[in-house]
């Protein structure tokens, strides 16, 4: 067992003694229910063939088809793609939307690979897992290192094959080939509307708090650009080269997103450039950046990057998860000793499946909404389950992540009840 999966595992688990649940219940969430790994032969342009390893991984699918996103990583394996496919899962179930939890990747660092490599790969991948998807089935999106236009490529070759148009076989697709107005901006918008929540309640004011940000793609860039508008401070900013902070000022994320484009020319697929070249700033490593002194941290990179070693060292005093499993199970226990509040990746991060969810109804019904109405729906869906998250949470006296995992595995729990557990069959 790798050791992503078995801390994903104990941050459900930590939440079993505030639920009932049978054991029947907890064996079935904590067990994959299919796993597939393809090998995706390319020719690279250079005519040498490379093989690469890419997983599907569909953890369950009690409250319907199974949903989650691609990443071209060169460091995936199948315990991370296992570890997000649950983490998936708890998160469809805490927002409520009727899907279960799943998760690709391919090994591949797709900097190193041309924009035809990077499309010949994308086909590929789906010529692989073809059988294993579908919209009733399994429904992929984009993730890390994947993006609309690789959605696009993907339902392409998935249309190709079936001979038939499914554009709700992929969700994050460019506008023009189906996809949901606002799905650009989801995640972020998701994870903004409760942090706002989250700070009126405090009654704290935006325009008084710092934020950093570990991370500066699609979710991180968009979450910057909605705090910014709301008048947070935005001091500190990275991707993976490194970071850039500012004591006293204000980062302008178009300016920053701008600059990191000029310098990187926008070559194939992805931007090149890096935060870094904001000269005018102090660049700072990312390890520096996650214990800078600031008020709001958002990971919104990678996982693990919050653990034993540098949690007492975190100063945040909220910590908004916006990537995925961003903090050990260790971790977290220093940071609730230490009074920080985590909004928990699968309630933080949950608007990008949730306009996912919203594509998916529009691809079905043919019946395109406006971007007003895909705000306002998405803005419904999150405060409800923040509502429903600080509920158990203030009733339990608990953390906001223990609170989030007792909402979603109720509402698991009760349709693996629904189905019949061993009590059931021994009366
Ligand atoms: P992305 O590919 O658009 O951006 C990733 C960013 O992380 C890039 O700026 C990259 O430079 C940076 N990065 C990579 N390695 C890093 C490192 N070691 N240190 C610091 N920065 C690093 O990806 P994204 O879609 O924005 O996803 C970011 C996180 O959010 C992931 O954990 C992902 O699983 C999660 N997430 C994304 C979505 C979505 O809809 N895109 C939804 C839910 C959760």
């Amino acid at each position: 067992m790798g050791k992503f999966f078995d801390n994903s595992k104990k941050l459900f688990e930590n939440a079993l003694q505030y639920v009932t649940v049978s054991e029947d219940a907890v064996k079935t969430l904590e067990h994959p229910k299919q796993i597939i790994q393809v090998s995706i032969p390319l020719r690279k342009l250079n005519g040498d063939l490379e093989i690469f390893t890419g997983y599907r991984v569909h953890h369950n699918d009690l409250l319907g088809p199974t949903k989650g996103g691609i990443r071209f990583l060169s460091t995936v394996d199948l315990d991370e793609v296992k570890s997000l496919a649950f983490l998936m899962t708890f998160k469809c179930a805490v927002v409520g939307i009727p899907f279960g939890g799943a998760k690709g990747g391919v090994v591949v660092n797709p900097k190193k690979l041309k924009r035809h490599e990077i499309e010949h790969l994308s086909r590929g991948y789906i010529r692989g897992i073809y059988d294993f998807i579908g919209p009733d089935v399994d429904i992929p999106a984009p993730d890390v290192y994947t993006n609309e236009m690789i959605m696009g490529w993907m339902a392409d070759e998935y249309n190709k094959i079936s001979r038939k148009l499914t554009p709700a076989v992929i969700t994050g697709k460019p506008v023009s080939l189906g996809g949901s107005l606002g799905r650009d901006d989801a995640t972020a918008r998701g994870a903004y509307y409760v942090l706002r929540s989250l700070v009126k309640k405090k009654k704290l004011d935006p325009k008084k708090l710092t934020v950093a940000i570990q991370g500066y793609g699609n979710a991180g860039y968009h979450l910057a650009k909605l705090l910014h508008d709301d008048g947070y401070k935005i001091v500190g900013l990275s991707d993976s080269k490194g970071a850039i902070f500012t004591k006293k000022g204000n980062l302008d994320p178009d300016s920053v997103m701008r600059r990191k484009r000029e310098a990187g020319k926008l070559e194939a697929v992805y931007c090149k450039g890096t935060v870094c070249d904001i000269i005018k700033h102090d660049r700072i490593t990312n390890e520096q950046l996650l214990e800078s002194d600031v008020d709001i941290l958002v990971p919104a990179a990678l996982e693990n990057q919050i653990t034993k070693k540098n949690a007492a060292k975190i100063k945040a005093k909220i910590i908004l998860e916006v990537a995925n499993g961003p903090t050990s199970h260790d971790a977290d226990a220093i940071l609730a000793k230490n009074k920080q509040i985590v909004i928990p990746d699968i309630l933080a991060n949950a608007g990008g499946v949730t306009v996912s969810y919203f594509e998916w109804l529009q691809n079905r019904s043919g019946d395109y909404w406006s971007l007003g109405a895909v705000h306002e729906k998405l803005e419904k869906i999150m405060l409800d389950a923040y509502g429903a998250v600080t509920k158990v949470q203030e009733e339990l006296k608990i953390d906001m992540r223990t609170a989030a995992y007792v909402v979603s595995v109720r509402r698991l729990v009760s349709a693996i009840n629904a189905k019949g557990t061993a009590e059931y069959f021994k009366t």
